[in-house]
């Protein structure tokens, strides 16, 4: 990756009306700053005030009821859109728009200040919190109940504000260590077109010569040093920095292509293969697929025969397991066992196969691991737009009840996981080829095409089953 202008065409060409863009958001903090406000008032009271409403009827729609139009916000829209916007914009939801993001950075203002402990820089969090709120998402049904959306939505601001209050002055601690979507949209970012650039060589001649304006860049990210838009939030706080930053384009998935095994981070790897890829599917599919169901009435036989009889109770609370007896929507212990064991199992036996594939493609390089572990952001692509893929379904089952059809639904997953998956080869060919040749070449080539396509059979059961 390379932080200078040199050879970033992309940028050159689109340089003066994309680095008045940025000064324009340098310059509008007051602007930004009540629209930030003004989505914190609006996700407050979609969070807060529906898990207080009663449960809507069948027949309820967006716009006669306060609880189906938060769902068609905060899961119908909100979500595929914010995952959507990092293949164009990078993290601009962060530095604008996210509530959380806004609350951690003012209770972090007015806090205690004191220094990011160890313990929250551990590299794997990302990893861990992604993991834990999709599983405990699944299981408390979070997309279909208001209660369940206040309690992980609601609990993850309230843990944001905490650790703001706590950590940092003026800084977004949270959203830099702890956030369980920060390494999801960091990874994404890698191949956004959007940026702030720093040219290094104009920072240095800068030295002395032009004014440096005061610049508090909540996510701590390095400006200097800045590579890509991994860690920015691309406020604009920055914009024309020592002469030496601006808001440009490059061409999108470059990042990756060029990215040196040597940067490259198992957690990130890991977060991609397992977390994005392997839970995600195993979270989105569960219910879709017979296989479940069978398991299921399998398993519950021989509980009725061999016990524990507890195993069938549905006597946990809606904290921790779905329990809506009024919409007769009653999970049991199994039934949470189930769910938690078969989106750990997907994760396991699919992020295995990737794994395998990915270490497979990397055999004909010297350093192998870390030649793997770069591999694995050319499944970006494959692993973002799936999950668009998979959180859409929601859009899909609200539009459904608003008397809407998708047509052809299964026809446009296939198009968009087909362009995700070819992009991703895309991204593997310009990586691999300037290390292999020949059939070298063909092999590692061969290899990660193989992964690729476990990834898309993997897809089956939702493409052609949900919605
Ligand atoms: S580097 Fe920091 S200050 Fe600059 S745009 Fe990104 S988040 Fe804002």
């Amino acid at each position: 990756m390379s932080s200078s202008s040199s050879g970033d065409d992309f940028a050159v060409l689109n340089s003066s009306w994309l680095a008045a863009l940025g000064e324009w958001m340098r310059t509008r903090t007051r602007a930004l700053q009540i629209v930030q406000w003004c989505v914190v008032g609006a996700y407050v009271v979609l969070v807060a005030v529906p898990a207080f409403l009663p449960l809507p009827p069948e027949d309820a729609h967006g716009y006669d009821n306060l609880v189906v139009a938060a769902q068609w916000l905060f899961w119908g829209l909100w979500w595929p859109l914010v995952i959507a916007s990092m293949f164009v914009l990078g993290r601009t939801w962060c530095g604008v728009f996210c509530p959380e993001g806004t609350l951690t950075e003012a209770a972090s203002r007015h806090g205690l200040g004191l220094g990011v402990p160890r313990w929250m820089r551990w590299g794997g969090w990302p990893f861990v919190a992604f993991a834990l709120t999709t599983v405990f998402g699944q299981v408390v049904s979070v997309y279909q109940y208001a209660t369940a959306t206040l309690l992980v939505l609601g609990g993850s601001t309230l843990a944001a504000i905490a650790v703001g209050f706590v950590y940092g002055k003026g800084k977004r601690v949270w959203c830099r260590h702890l956030c369980p979507v920060n390494g999801v949209f960091a990874i994404l970012a890698r191949i956004s077109p959007l940026h702030f650039r720093v040219d290094s060589n104009a920072w240095s001649a800068s030295a002395g010569r032009v004014r440096a304006h005061p610049v508090n860049c909540a996510p701590m990210v390095r400006i200097r040093r800045m590579t890509g838009p991994s860690e920015c939030h691309m406020c604009g706080r920055c914009s024309g920095l020592h002469g030496a930053v601006a808001l440009a384009a490059r061409p999108p998935g470059r990042e990756v292509m060029r990215i040196d095994p040597a940067e490259a981070r198992a957690w990130d790897a890991a977060l991609i293969v397992f977390g994005m890829i392997g839970l995600a599917i195993g979270a989105f599919e569960w219910s879709a697929t017979p296989w479940f169901v069978d398991l299921r009435i399998a398993l519950a036989s021989r509980v009725l025969d061999h016990g524990p009889a507890w195993l069938l109770a549905d006597n946990a609370p809606w904290w921790l397991l779905t329990h809506y007896p009024d919409a007769h929507d009653v999970f049991t212990w199994l039934d949470g066992a189930l769910i938690v064991g078969w989106i750990v199992g997907t994760a396991l036996v699919l992020g295995g196969f990737i794994t395998i594939c990915l270490a497979l493609a990397s055999l004909p390089m010297r350093g192998i691991r870390h030649r793997a572990y770069a591999l694995s952001y050319a499944l970006t692509p494959l692993a973002g737009i799936g999950l668009f893929v998979g959180l859409s379904a929601l859009t899909v089952g609200l539009a459904k009840g608003e008397g809407m059809q998708v047509h052809a639904l299964p026809m446009l997953r296939c198009a968009l996981l087909g362009l995700a998956a070819a992009w991703s080869l895309r991204i593997s060919y310009a990586q691999l080829r300037s290390r292999a040749t020949g059939p070298r070449l063909a092999f590692a080539l061969g290899a990660f095409a193989l992964g690729v396509a476990g990834v898309l059979v993997a897809w089956y059961p939702f493409v052609f089953h949900v919605g």
